[in-house]
C-alpha cells in the first residue's frame, strides 16, 4: 500500500470558482504513484512517482492552491485543454455554411479554446474509487463561439504498471470541431530542479507541421530528417535547441506539432519516451492521437510561484501534447477534427512511468 506523504493540501483547494466548489482528489497505486488533481480546469496539480533511488518525485510543475492558479501568468498549467486545444488561424473556421467567430486571445488567432476555455471552468467531479476520477463539463452552445451543446467527459487513472491514463469522451447535438488534450508541464528531474535542456527525448515522428512566426502551420508536413526535428532516436531536448533555424525562431525554441507514425490498427501508439538526466525517471507516452505539440516551456517567465516554493523560470518543464494538428478547422489536408452529433469523440493518451540507470 501506498505510504508516499501526499503533495499538496487539499484544504488549499477547497474553494469556490464562479460559486462552483473546487475540491482536490488523490489518486494512488499499489507502487508509490499519486496523482492529485483538481475539478478546477480538471487539472493535474502533482505527479509523484519513484526515481532510481525509489525517492518520491513530483514531475508536474504546479501550484500549491486554488488561488495561486487563478493569479498565474500561465493559465495552462496541467490543464485540460479545449474545446480545441492549439491555434486557430485569424480565430475562425467555416463549418456547414457558416463562419464561426471566437475569441483572439493570442491576437489576431485562437489559442486553447479561449479566455476561460476548460481550463479556467469549475468540473464536476466523481471520484469512482483510489485509482479513478471521473470529470464531467457541459460546454454550452455558443460557449466561446463554438457551436454546439458538448458534453465532456474525462477519466483519469493510474494503474499498478504506474501509469496515468487519460480517456476524454464527448458528444455533441450540433457539428462542431473537438480536439482536447492535456497540458501538463513536466520535468522528470523533479519540478524546480532547473532546466530540461539535459532530458533525452524520443519522438516517435518522421514528420512535423511548420508553421509561421505566429505559430499558424503552413498546412504542409515536413520530414524531420537532417533538422533538428528529428527526435526518431533519443537525443538531449537541449542539443540543438539554439540551433540557427528557422522553425527554432518561429517557436522560440521546441513550440511544434509532431505527426505522429502510426499503425492503423493500432489503437492506442506509442508517441514518446523522455528521461530526466538525474533521476533516471522514464515517461512514456502512448495516444490515439495523430500529432503531438512538443513545447519547451520558451515563455516560462519566473513569475510564478511553483510548489517546493521555486518559480517557474525559463524552459524548466516541457509539455508532450497529444492533439488533432493546429488550425485543423482551416486545414482540409490536415485530420479532420470535426465531430457530428451522430458520433462521439472519443481518445486515451497514456503515460507510462519507470527508471532506467
Ligand atoms: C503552446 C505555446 C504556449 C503554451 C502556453 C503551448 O501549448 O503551443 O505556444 O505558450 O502552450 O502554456
Amino acid at each position: 500500500m501506498n505510504n508516499s506523504p501526499l503533495p499538496v493540501q487539499q484544504a488549499s483547494f477547497q474553494k469556490k470558482v464562479d460559486n462552483k466548489p473546487t475540491d482536490l482528489y488523490y489518486l494512488k497505486n499499489e507502487r508509490e504513484m499519486i496523482a492529485a488533481i483538481t475539478n478546477y480546469g480538471a487539472r493535474l496539480v502533482s505527479l509523484i512517482v519513484p526515481d532510481k533511488n525509489e525517492k518520491p518525485t513530483d514531475v508536474v510543475i504546479g501550484f500549491n492552491s486554488i488561488d495561486e492558479y487563478l493569479k498565474s501568468t500561465d493559465p495552462y498549467y496541467g490543464a485540460t485543454i479545449g474545446r480545441f486545444a492549439n491555434r486557430i488561424a485569424k480565430a475562425k473556421f467555416f463549418l456547414e455554411g457558416k463562419t464561426y467567430s471566437l475569441d483572439t486571445n493570442i491576437a489576431p488567432n485562437h489559442l486553447h479554446g479561449g479566455l476561460k476555455g476548460f481550463h479556467n471552468v469549475v468540473w464536476n467531479a466523481e471520484q469512482l474509487d483510489e485509482k479513478n476520477l471521473l470529470l464531467t463539463y457541459l460546454s454550452i452552445d455558443g460557449e466561446e463561439g463554438y457551436p454546439g451543446n458538448l458534453n465532456v467527459e474525462i477519466v483519469y487513472s493510474l494503474t499498478d504498471d504506474n501509469e496515468l491514463k487519460i480517456y476524454f469522451k464527448a458528444g455533441t447535438d450540433k457539428t462542431t470541431v473537438v480536439n482536447l488534450t492535456n497540458h501538463a508541464y513536466f520535468n522528470l528531474n523533479g519540478q524546480g530542479s532547473g532546466s530540461i535542456e539535459n532530458h533525452e527525448l524520443e519522438i516517435n515522428a518522421d514528420y512535423f507541421t511548420p508553421m509561421d512566426e505566429a505559430s499558424i502551420p503552413f498546412g504542409v508536413l515536413e520530414p524531420v530528417a537532417g533538422t533538428p526535428f528529428d527526435f526518431c532516436h533519443p537525443l538531449a531536448i537541449g542539443a540543438r535547441i539554439n540551433d540557427e533555424d528557422l522553425q527554432l525562431q518561429n517557436g522560440k525554441g521546441y513550440d511544434h506539432n509532431f505527426v505522429l507514425n502510426k499503425k492503423t490498427d493500432e489503437r492506442v501508439g506509442f508517441a514518446a519516451r523522455a528521461s530526466g538526466d538525474k533521476t533516471g525517471i522514464v515517461m512514456e507516452v502512448y495516444t490515439q492521437e495523430p500529432g503531438m505539440q512538443l513545447y519547451t516551456g520558451n515563455f516560462m517567465t519566473g513569475k510564478n510561484k511553483i510548489k517546493g516554493g521555486g518559480t517557474d523560470n525559463y524552459r524548466t518543464a516541457f509539455c508532450l501534447e497529444t492533439q488533432h494538428f493546429p488550425d485543423s478547422p482551416n486545414r482540409p489536408s490536415f485530420p479532420s477534427a470535426i465531430l457530428e452529433p451522430e458520433y462521439l469523440f472519443k481518445t486515451e493518451t497514456i503515460f507510462r512511468f519507470s527508471v532506467k540507470g
